[in-house]
């Protein structure tokens, strides 16, 4: 009921030339896959990867300004991203937050802009290695949803949700699909408290050093929906043969 979602967010990589390469072996992968797919591609790009992957897979930004327009050098404001061809945007990814300080008030004022610009918006959230060590990930994961949550407009925005360790994200450490299965099910947990129907509709994507030698671990879990993948995202093959992972109950597509 729930088509797992594999998504590539190349962050500060690629030439022009290289990101239409990716974008177009994704459509293909996509094409014979039972997964959908989408890529995040750095801003400069979009229109260029818009034009290659046209409504065949998702498009995104890497993130959107909690403001609308204005004095803001540096930012891209959502309604921006949907004119450049954008269906979602990640909003509090884990190098946002921790890198350049992105508070959970900001990563919320993203969903909402993101929302206003007709966007999808994945929330992302995580803990840290000391969060997790000092047993908090499931309060750090539940202020993140409720900030994240609370931004939307009501139970009928779209929402996709991507749980990322912060000590996964490109470390090569992926977290154990026992460890996501606990953490998906918390998440989970806290929409249903305020609406099962969106809970069981919501998309949540494992993030953290995915790689195809483990994708299959994570999508076996009932509440893992797909994976947001960094790395190796910027080999157009290795995400190919992710894009088309398959559950071994599933119909090729
Ligand atoms: C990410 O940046 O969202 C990510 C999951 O990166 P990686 O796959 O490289 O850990």
């Amino acid at each position: 009921m729930r088509t797992p979602l594999i998504a590539g967010n190349w962050k500060m990589n690629g030439t022009r030339a290289e990101a239409l390469t990716w974008a177009a072996a994704a459509v293909e992968a996509a094409a014979e896959s039972p997964n959908d797919a989408a890529v995040f591609p750095p801003d400069v790009w979009l229109a260029a990867v818009a034009e290659v992957v046209g409504d065949a897979i998702g498009l995104g930004g890497q993130a959107c300004s909690w403001e609308t327009s204005g004095a803001f050098t540096g930012a891209t404001a959502a309604t921006m991203l949907a004119e450049a061809g954008c269906s979602m945007v990640l909003c509090g990814h884990s190098e946002r937050r921790h890198v350049f300080g992105e508070t959970d008030a900001e990563v919320a004022g993203s969903v909402t802009r993101a929302l206003e610009a007709g966007l999808t918006p994945v929330l992302c959230v995580g803990e840290t290695l000391e969060e997790r060590e000092a047993g908090r990930t499931r309060d750090v994961l539940l202020r993140q949803v409720d900030a994240g949550i609370g931004a939307t407009r009501g139970p009928a925005d779209p929402l996709i949700i991507a749980y990322e360790p912060v000590w996964a994200i490109g470390t090569g450490k992926a977290a154990s699909p026992t460890e996501a299965a606990e953490a998906h099910a918390w998440i989970r947990a806290r929409v249903a408290e305020t609406d099962a129907e969106r809970a069981a509709a919501v998309r949540i994507l494992y993030g953290g050093s995915a790689n195809p030698d483990n994708i299959g671990g994570f999508l076996e879990v009932p509440d893992v929906d797909g994976a947001l993948i960094g790395g190796a995202a910027l080999d157009p093959a290795t995400f190919g043969r992710m894009i088309r992972h398959a559950p071994a109950s599933a119909p090729e597509a």
